[in-house]
């Protein structure tokens, strides 16, 4: 019998308010302890909550992007539970209903389109953090407790391990253009947890879930959810059964060690918190919104492909990165050519990025317009292309203009005729034994001479001259 595996991703994401959901006090990362708490977050009796209207309309940016129906009328409820990082005993969260319902995301894999359904987006406060594995005791810190998210919760229409990556990666993108997260997974901001069944393929109903927690990338989220796929079939095929159950992900070892036995919704006394009224959101507020969503990420994509005529593969590269096409159209702005900006940004720029391990292109010395002068100096014949990526390296490295560079590096581009006659006709008198075999029509030696020729030029050469030179001076 051959399975099929069925999967229902959790994300919570941390919402760039400059509050926190209910109370003042701001959250920035990486203070010391307990220096952002007030008698809100810290569930102290009688103090009240009052809804930041930010996060409101950052939950409301994102399900209009994901095509959610945004509910007039939502409602903010208490989870309860004990754990030592909720003063309060209970989280506040929406239950039902929360403020946004059924969208969706579309995502490709191999260039197989999947719609991935949006089950809810609601708004809850986030638990502070316990700093276990000390010389003490466990520690608590309540910096980030309170802290606004969101949850984004899909319809259990993920088929594969990569599909939960395209997900991810899908929904992280539009969460960046939207600019309500910043989406860093190493500080918390983005999390995921996966909720993992297998069925006999064919089979309509769904079988028993397991969930995933705590996993820091999207890679080890494949993974992880590849490895309880196999665990289950393992459990399965030797007769037993699935049961519903928490486990950690553990990125050393590679594998999920249980957790607890999963409770059920009924476990937590969901109820109205009564110390909040619905949430409100009226239609025109939301027309507002919705008139300034940004672009998006796939609409970009499908702008850059007709716009500026660049590849399918180039225009989802460009795009996946929000600054980064920013930083492309800027570009193409300065020199009015998408192809090699394209070309430019893709291989050198994102390699720059890369060695200097930074993930804004904008905190490069050489800005757009720097890079958009440079392929013009290109296309006017100033520079060859080759000489242009030393000078880009100089131009970075020295903070400078590519015009200075040139000049101070003596690497414009020889055009000039009796300059480069000379350069040809060195390169002709070194090599007699190669002239004599490529007059007798060995032409695979043009490479041979072309490389001579810049050399000789020391990369100066403008190689469509070089040539009409190179061929006229043997009389060919
Ligand atoms: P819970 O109450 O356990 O959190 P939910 O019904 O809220 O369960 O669903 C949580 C997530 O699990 C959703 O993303 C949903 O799509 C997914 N899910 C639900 N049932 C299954 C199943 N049998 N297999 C895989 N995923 C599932
Ligand atoms: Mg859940
Ligand atoms: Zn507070």
């Amino acid at each position: 019998m051959e399975y099929e595996m069925v999967i229902g991703l959790e994300v919570h994401a941390q919402l760039l308010t400059k509050t926190k959901l209910f109370c003042g006090c701001t959250m920035p990362f990486g203070d010391p302890p307990n220096t952002h708490g007030c008698p809100v977050c810290l569930g102290m009796p009688g103090a009240l909550p009052v809804l930041n209207k930010a996060a409101v309309e950052m939950a409301v940016r994102t399900g209009l992007a994901l095509g959610c129906r945004i509910n007039n009328k939502s409602i903010f409820a208490r989870k309860n539970y004990f754990y030592p990082d909720l003063p309060k005993g209970y989280q506040i969260s929406q239950y039902d209903p929360p403020i946004c319902e059924t969208g969706k995301l579309q995502i490709s894999v191999d260039g197989e389109k999947t719609t991935v359904g949006i089950n809810r987006v609601h708004i809850e406060e986030d638990a502070g953090k316990l700093i276990h594995d000390q010389d003490v005791d466990s520690l608590f810190d309540v910096n980030r407790g309170g802290s606004p998210l969101i949850e984004i919760v899909t319809e259990p229409d993920i088929r594969s391990p990569a599909q939960a990556y395209a997900y991810l990666v899908g929904l992280k993108q539009i969460l960046e253009y939207l600019e309500v997260c910043d989406c860093n997974m190493e500080e918390g901001s983005l999390r995921c947890d996966a909720n993992i069944s297998i069925r006999p393929k064919g089979e309509s109903k769904l079988g028993t879930k397991t969930e995933i927690k705590n996993m820091n990338s999207f890679r080890n989220l494949e993974k992880a959810v590849e490895y309880e796929a196999r665990r289950q079939e393992e459990v399965l095929r030797s007769g037993g059964a699935v049961i519903q159950q928490t486990f950690l992900w553990n990125p050393n070892e590679n594998r999920s060690i249980p957790m607890r036995t999963k409770e059920d919704a009924h476990d937590y006394r969901y109820f109205p918190d009564p110390d909040l009224a619905p949430l409100i959101v009226d239609t025109e507020w939301v027309e507002k919104i919705k008139e300034a969503l940004p672009e998006l990420p796939q609409a970009r994509r499908g702008r850059f492909e007709s716009d500026y005529k660049i590849t399918a593969y180039a225009a989802e590269t460009l795009t996946g990165e929000k600054l980064l096409a920013d930083y492309f159209e800027k570009c193409v702005d300065k020199c009015n050519d998408a192809k090699s900006a394209a070309n430019w940004v893709m291989t050198d720029i994102m390699r720059m990025m890369n060695d200097m391990k930074i993930e804004n292109p904008f905190e490069l010395k050489t800005g757009p317009d720097r890079l958009g002068e440079l392929i013009k100096l290109i296309n006017d014949g100033a520079v060859s292309a080759k000489a242009a990526k030393k000078v880009l390296d100089i131009m970075e490295s020295e903070n400078k203009e590519p015009k200075s560079v040139i000049e101070e590096q003596g690497l414009a581009q020889v055009s000039d005729t009796s300059a480069l006659e000379t350069v040809v006709k060195e390169v002709i008198d070194a090599n007699p034994n190669e002239v004599q075999r490529y007059k007798d029509g060995d032409k695979k030696l043009t490479a041979f001479f072309m490389g001579q020729i810049m050399k000789a030029s020391k990369g100066a050469a403008n190689p469509k001259e070089a040539g009409a030179i190179f061929n006229r001076l043997l009389g060919m």
